[in-house]
């Protein structure tokens, strides 16, 4: 047979293998029995491995090298660009450090939460610095890029290098710091207790669908149910699952966490399913998935225009908005602030907690900050960027998970994904127009929006490098000015200070 098409074969049969882990792992996080957690993880522990071993088996080696001398049509040559790219990665990392890096980081993932807990990093020290060795030991094997740190976010963000990403970010953070102190001493400022009223739970998850099947999420495809951190997990073609979690009384967290994993689900449900299993048929970067979150979340779910629709509705869902008015509503959805948890940041400040982990991450890698020294470096660039120091390390450098499971280089992504975001919503308004696109939302349509996110992103899934694929929709390189165009435009509006 063909080589390309036992390639093919192979690779569906494998992805129809994780889609069941992924199956498996919605489950643990949503309706599981807490004791069943020892046998799961043993189901996912052994899928994993048939995974690995089906992913590097020598065969795959030789189809690969048989195609060296095979003439492929686009298509196909994208998907074996793909496939050559992981099967690469895969075999350069020996057995070995695959098994040390599950084995510490399954173990760091539980000394993180008791080291958080208590706030003592000198709990977490120790399991931090044995995973920096391992990731410097990992990026040292993959050997791709010019720098270490380039083949960790090569896992996350293909193609995409520390020097482009890090000239993007610190001409990002020169805008951003002295923007975020005008905000903050302009005379407007929002009333931020009209979120925090009560929001009665089945409410907020009936207003909640409304607004998912409204902007395009299919539930015939999808679910939506309850968990203690919201994701998004596409099982397969026809399967989609969201979670989010409500607070019975704040607005925000249920209703915008639904619009974020709404955004990551529409991706996943219009990624082309004839290419399943295939990178043709997988989302092109983390980078891109979050800008489809943010897109949904941020640019169209906390617009002027959106709200001139659904605020209405919201008042005869909630008897707590009666009394409120529409500006004040979306001044406070729209609030900006110094914040130390990042998860609770808005999208102004965001950007700087990330550009701070990436700053360190990369110091970590090239060993130029020992992990000892992690908590004062967290805090004194902390203050440089936000102007507050954390008072303790649970509200600093112990906050998140990623470091604990070795996810050095997810980081960035956060980020790329609001830069993304902005250059794919100016490209929009530029082929729809822009005063049109506004109408739709005033009348809550958003199938033009979908239409062309699908056409221009999700319908091409690997096809394009994030890069690439920013170049073609948007006819420039990524760029932090149109995200700072948005923010300019629409926070001198809200908090009445001048756009420059
Ligand atoms: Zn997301």
């Amino acid at each position: 047979m063909h080589p390309y098409r036992n390639l093919m074969n192979h690779l569906r049969e494998t992805a129809i293998l994780n889609s069941c882990a992924a199956l498996l792992g919605w489950d643990e996080r949503t309706y599981m029995p807490r004791a069943g957690s020892a046998h799961r993880a043993e189901q996912l522990a052994l899928l994993a491995r048939w995974s690995h071993e089906r992913l590097t088996a020598p065969h795959v080696g030789e189809w690969l090298s048989e195609l060296d001398a095979v003439t492929l049509d686009p298509d196909q040559a994208a998907n074996v660009r793909e496939i050559r790219r992981s099967y690469r990665r895969a075999i350069r990392l020996p057995a070995r450090l695959v098994e040390e890096l599950a084995r510490v980081t399954t173990q760091a993932q539980q000394i993180w939460v008791d080291a958080r807990t208590s706030n003592d990093f000198s709990r977490f020290l120790p399991w931090l610095e044995r995973i920096i060795a391992l990731k410097r030991e990992e990026a040292q094997a993959l050997g791709e890029g010019s720098e270490p740190y380039d083949s960790l976010l090569e896992e996350y963000e293909p193609g995409a290098t520390v020097q482009r990403i890090d000239s993007v970010f610190q001409a990002l953070a020169t805008e951003l710091v002295p923007f975020v102190s005008r905000l903050l001493e302009a005379p407007r400022q929002p009333d931020e207790s009209i979120l925090r009223q009560d929001f009665p739970v089945p409410a907020q998850e009936h207003f909640g669908r409304t607004v998912a099947e409204a902007i395009g999420f299919h539930f015939e495809a999808g679910r939506l149910d309850v968990t203690a951190h919201p994701f998004c997990t596409g099982i397969g073609p026809g399967d989609c699952r969201l979670t989010t979690r409500y607070h019975p009384t704040h607005f925000s967290e249920g209703f915008f966490g639904i619009l974020h994993e709404c955004g990551h689900g529409i991706y996943e449900q219009n990624l082309p399913a004839e290419h399943f299993g295939t990178p043709l048929g997988t989302a092109c970067s983390l980078g891109i998935h979050e800008s489809q979150s943010r897109l949904w979340e941020n640019f169209v779910g906390r617009s002027f225009e959106f709200w001139e629709f659904y605020f209405p509705k919201a008042q005869q869902v909630f008897a707590s908005l009666h009394h409120v008015r529409l500006d004040d509503f979306i001044l406070a959805i729209n609030r900006v602030g110094r914040t130390f948890i990042r998860v609770e940041a808005d999208e102004v400040t965001y950007n700087l907690h990330i550009i701070l982990r990436f700053e360190l991450e990369q110091k970590l890698i090239r060993g130029e900050l020992s992990p000892g020294d992690v908590p004062l470096a967290w805090n004194e660039r902390f203050h440089d960027l936000l102007e507050i120091t954390p008072p303790s390390d649970t509200l600093g450098c112990l906050q998140d998970i990623h470091w604990s499971f070795g996810g050095i280089g997810y980081f960035p992504t956060y980020t790329l994904g609001n830069l993304y975001a902005a250059q794919f919503m100016e490209a929009a308004q530029r082929d729809l127009g822009e005063s049109e696109l506004r109408d739709d939302f005033r009348q809550g349509r958003f199938n033009r929006l979908r239409d062309w996110l699908v056409t221009k992103i999700h319908r091409h899934g690997q096809r394009y490098r994030a890069e690439e694929l920013c170049q073609r929709v948007t006819g420039a390189a990524l760029s932090h000015h149109p995200f700072m165009r948005y923010l300019r435009a629409k926070y001198a509006r809200l908090y009445g200070v001048s756009p420059d």
